[in-house]
């Protein structure tokens, strides 16, 4: 029978169903996965040496013939096979564990092209090596004496059985995947076609076969991603917004309102959000920002010129106490200029239908039946904390497609950027207020720990209790003997160490309203001391706290480690946080640097670029909900490639003979 791409594996030989299982947990169910599932690093053996040369290197590929084999049962149940090998230079003894079958496989006389090394711990042994009956010819082998590609395993499937089916089907890769490009993109690109390049990163023939191969895979996985940037400008060309007048008079009135003088990249943002709001065409926008860098003032200068235009404008923030720390601050800010502004935290409660106000709110905006037809301006506060189809409703509220401005409190280093918000335009505050002072970041060991809490206990009582301190801890409950629970913590520290001072707990498994009654509390200075999870993370004001303690911090990622230090620092006093790691952090000396790299850098913008060089995107930003793409072989950072790809992806978009969405589902990726 033939075997398609949506052919299920059970149908190639040798797949039943107890195999199928396990390629399931590759998340390979057709042929088609299964050619998809490529290696993610490959081993060169195509220098063959002699035993004698293979004894000098210690490791490497070799050619030799088997002598003899026997079994040895070990008194620990284990089963070793021993098997003899030569050439002409010399000869040589391989130890296999658990595979007595190999006495039958492995026959005297024959020539088998072996890989391996020789252990360090006796350096005379060879335990397990890769071993490869050899055909006469290193051209007719599957793996050794070739590059061979190492796979993703899961249980019961190792690389070589992965290898091995894919090899059997090598010859019907052209008849599985039909090269979907238009042949001119190919020749232009400099492009080998799919079939080529799908049996080349498999098979690779040698390192330039295998580098064209990763070209083209590369090249999809980018113009898939660069087709979604282009469809969504040429969505944005077609929607209209109102042209906001811009008022430079009631700008400069503004501005003299302020306590404060803006900093320059305040200013910058601002002037390319007014260019923005002054056209027709949807502003999309992001606002890329440090916690404290002042993103909030920028937002009120443009809502300002938006209410005073005829419009009405939304501000979206992520929770209550967040919505409701806006609504007070834009109060404060705009309290000169007379503005309508209502909050909406609850379903329950519906906006008024006066239009020409600005409402501020969480996802309850979202339920609310009327709102504003007059809507012209939406700012999303940590736009990755909503869904994209909330986002989508939102900007279909009014009669026009509303300006649209996020603002993310987790920097996006700049080599992400394009990749992630291609269709967005960027305004980046990277220089603090002149009038912060630094957070001193300090890194604790472990056996200072109770210093330093002796020093936080005589910090806030030097204050006169003024001063306030957080301690952060990453689980609610114990679980694992060495991660420590806000819970435990709680009792601990409330009894011996701050036995003078109020202690409050605060995690995410307490009712909404409980915990903003405690922050409230808190930041009215009830409580000297608040014991938390990282529940606190965003967005919170309170001027008064200044000192930040967490606990088994290497269990943090550094982005969120960073918007934990931001809750401090956020009035006039000197701030300082301490990152205490775990008991056994010495063994772990990556994640120790890693605590050491954040105590030394207070940019978020380093941070984050250090954890995304350090980590990988997935882990420092969480995949799904971040929009960053999981490449197998792209690089995230290539903007070369992106912008051949967005060239590409706009001309197929704009001939009417591409099928983009058969195309979009074929793209390798
Ligand atoms: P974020 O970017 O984290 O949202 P905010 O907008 O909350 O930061 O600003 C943090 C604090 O800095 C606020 O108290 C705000 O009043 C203050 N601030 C903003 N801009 C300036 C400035 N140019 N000079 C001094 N203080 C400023
Ligand atoms: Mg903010």
């Amino acid at each position: 029978m033939q075997i398609t791409a949506k052919s299920d594996i059970t149908q190639l030989k040798g797949i039943g169903d107890k195999l199928k299982k396990n390629f399931e947990n590759l998340n390979i169910n057709t042929v088609g996965d299964l050619i998809r599932h490529i290696p993610f690093r490959y081993r060169d053996t195509r220098e063959i040496f002699t035993i004698q040369k293979f004894k000098e290197s210690k490791e490497g590929t070799f050619l030799a013939q088997i002598v003899d084999t026997k079994n040895i049962y070990l008194r620990n149940r284990k089963k070793l096979t021993k098997v003899r090998v030569s050439d002409n230079s010399d000869k040589l003894d391989l130890s296999f564990f658990n595979q007595t079958y190999l006495t039958k496989v492995l026959k005297k006389g024959d020539w088998y092209i072996f890989d391996g090394k020789i252990s360090t711990k006796d350096n005379r042994s060879i335990y397990n090596p890769k071993y490869e009956k050899y055909e006469g010819d290193t051209d007719l082998q599957t793996n050794l004496g070739k590059i061979y590609g190492i796979y993703h395993e899961t249980k019961g499937l190792t690389s070589r059985n992965i290898r091995k089916i894919i090899y059997n089907i090598k010859n019907d890769i052209p008849k599985v995947v039909k090269e979907y490009l238009p042949t001119e993109i190919l020749q232009k690109e400099k492009l080998i076609t799919i079939e080529d390049a799908l049996e080349q990163i498999h098979f690779p023939d040698n390192k330039d076969s295998l580098n064209m191969a990763r070209n083209r895979l590369a090249f999809d996985e980018m113009l898939s991603v660069a087709i979604k940037i282009e469809e969504n400008v040429l969505e944005r060309c077609k929607q209209k917004s109102q042209k906001i007048n811009l008022d430079e008079k009631l700008h400069k009135e503004f501005f003299k309102s302020l306590p404060y003088k803006l900093t320059k990249d305040q200013t910058d943002s601002i002037k390319e959000i007014f260019k923005d709001i002054q056209k027709t065409k949807p502003m999309n926008r992001l606002l890329n920002g440090d916690v404290g860098s002042g993103k909030t003032v920028v937002a009120a200068s443009c809502i300002l010129q938006s209410i005073r235009d005829g419009y009405s404008a939304i501000l979206l923030a992520p929770t209550t106490v967040l919505a409701k720390q806006h609504f007070e601050t834009l109060n404060e800010i705009l309290k000169p200029f007379n503005i309508d502004i209502e909050l909406c935290i609850s379903q329950e409660k519906t906006v008024s239908d006066a239009d020409n106000k600005l409402i501020i709110g969480t996802h309850a905006v979202l339920y609310q039946k009327e709102l504003p037809k007059d809507l012209n301006l939406l700012i999303v506060d940590e736009q990755h904390r909503f869904g994209v189809e909330q986002r989508e409703q939102l900007l279909k509220i009014g009669k026009y497609t509303p300006h649209y401005l996020t603002m993310t409190a987790t920097p996006i280093p700049r080599s992400l950027t394009e990749v992630v918000f291609g269709s967005t335009d960027i305004s980046t505050i990277k220089e603090k207020p002149r009038n912060r002072i630094d957070i001193d970041t300090k890194y604790v060991p472990i056996n200072k720990r109770e210093n330093c809490f002796q020093w936080v206990d005589q910090k806030i009582k030097n204050s006169n209790l003024k001063e306030q301190a957080f301690f952060i801890y990453p689980v609610i409950e114990e679980t694992e003997s060495d991660i420590k629970s806000v819970k435990g913590q709680y009792e601990i520290l409330k009894e011996k160490y701050f036995k003078d001072l109020k202690v409050a707990l605060l995690h995410g498994r307490m009712k909404s309203n409980e915990k903003n009654k405690i922050l409230d509390d808190f930041k009215n200075k009830k409580y000297n001391i608040l014991i938390s999870t990282s529940v606190i993370e965003v967005g919170i004001d309170i001027p008064d706290a200044t000192v930040i303690v967490i606990e088994n911090a290497e269990r943090f990622g550094l982005a969120q480690l960073h918007q934990l230090r931001g809750r401090v620092g956020r009035g006039k006093l000197q701030s300082y946080c301490f990152v205490i790691p775990s008991e056994n952090i010495e063994k772990k000396e990556f994640a120790l640097e890693r605590l050491k790299y954040f105590a030394k850098h207070d940019s978020g913008f380093d941070v984050a670029e250090y954890d995304l060089s350090q980590r990988g995107p997935g882990e420092v930003y969480g995949i799904n909900q971040s929009g960053i793409p999981q490449f197998k072989v792209a690089s995230l950072t290539d903007t070369e490639l992106l912008k051949e790809c967005r060239k590409v992806a706009s001309q197929l978009l704009l001939d009417n003979n591409t099928n983009i969405e058969k195309l979009n589902k074929n793209l390798f990726r």
